[in-house]
């Protein structure tokens, strides 16, 4: 596995360095955006994961990101920054970091996160999926009018097709591959941002209403995406043939239900 350090504190990139390495992992260090896009570029085989600060000398740490997601959408990244905000949190989370880590922080976390990152990069990245007997398809239909490319990160309903965010699209593919079941917010922000402490259970529930609109007929009645009072949700591929469960069908303003 390969990493990347995108960090401008010589000391600080050398220590993580050391540390990844002892633990196995083969490191590169850049000390600003640019440099790390050439790394990027050039890479073979390609970074599996990057750590990136965000203050950086010239390109931030933000814009760094934006430009690695333009590059490839599945490259796990985490950022690890002085910075405190919760602005500067959901700011990266919106230029596609999967993860944020603050400073000063403890290393035996830092490893346990990029492992985990790691782990669910390998279940989500497509291209290794393929290989694998247990893979998912990299399109899937959702009722009779809606086709998901997760490869392309496209949803098509009828003839228009939207293209969603990374963050859209993890946690439809997760509804997806958790059909049936009812899905508690907790359960959700677990296994779909692993780093819950970004991640209200308001913003899953915006998530869910982002989604709606772009995959239900009627987003005010959802039959796809359907809500479990008091825990959260159950995502149904073909209502039709649904036995149903203990659900809310009714009209479905989040704040009816929002337990926290
Ligand atoms: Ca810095």
């Amino acid at each position: 596995m390969k990493i990347l350090i995108v960090e401008d504190e010589e000391a600080l990139a050398k220590g993580l360095k050391f540390n990844f390495e002892q633990e196995g992992f083969e490191v590169e260090m850049a000390g600003d955006g640019q440099s790390a896009l050439s790394l990027f570029d050039t890479a073979d085989p390609p970074f599996d994961l990057l750590i990136l600060d965000l203050m950086l000398p010239g390109m931030s740490g933000y814009e760094t990101c934006r430009e690695i997601r333009k590059r490839d959408q599945f490259v796990a990244v985490l950022v690890l920054s002085a910075r405190t905000l919760s602005e500067d949190r959901t700011m990266a989370f919106d230029c596609g970091a999967d993860q944020y880590m603050s400073k000063p922080f403890a290393l035996p976390e830092l490893i346990s996160r990029v492992r985990s990152l790691l782990e669910r990069r390998r279940v989500m990245r497509p291209a290794e999926a393929a290989a694998d007997v247990d893979a998912q398809p990299s399109k899937v239909s959702i009722g009779d009018n809606v086709q998901v490319d997760f490869d392309r990160f496209e949803v098509t309903v009828g003839d228009e097709t939207t293209e969603l965010t990374r963050m859209e699209m993890q946690l439809l593919r997760y509804f997806i591959e958790h059909a049936d079941r009812v899905l508690s917010r907790a359960q959700i922000m677990g296994d779909v941002w692993a780093d819950s402490g970004a991640m209200s259970n308001r913003s899953i529930d915006n998530f869910v209403m982002r989604l709606r609109r772009l995959i239900e007929p009627n987003p005010s009645e959802p039959r796809h995406i359907v809500s479990v009072r008091g825990t959260g949700y159950r995502f149904v591929a073909s209502p039709d043939q649904d036995a149903g469960g203990d659900v809310e069908s009714s009209t479905d303003d989040p704040a009816d239900e929002a337990t926290a």
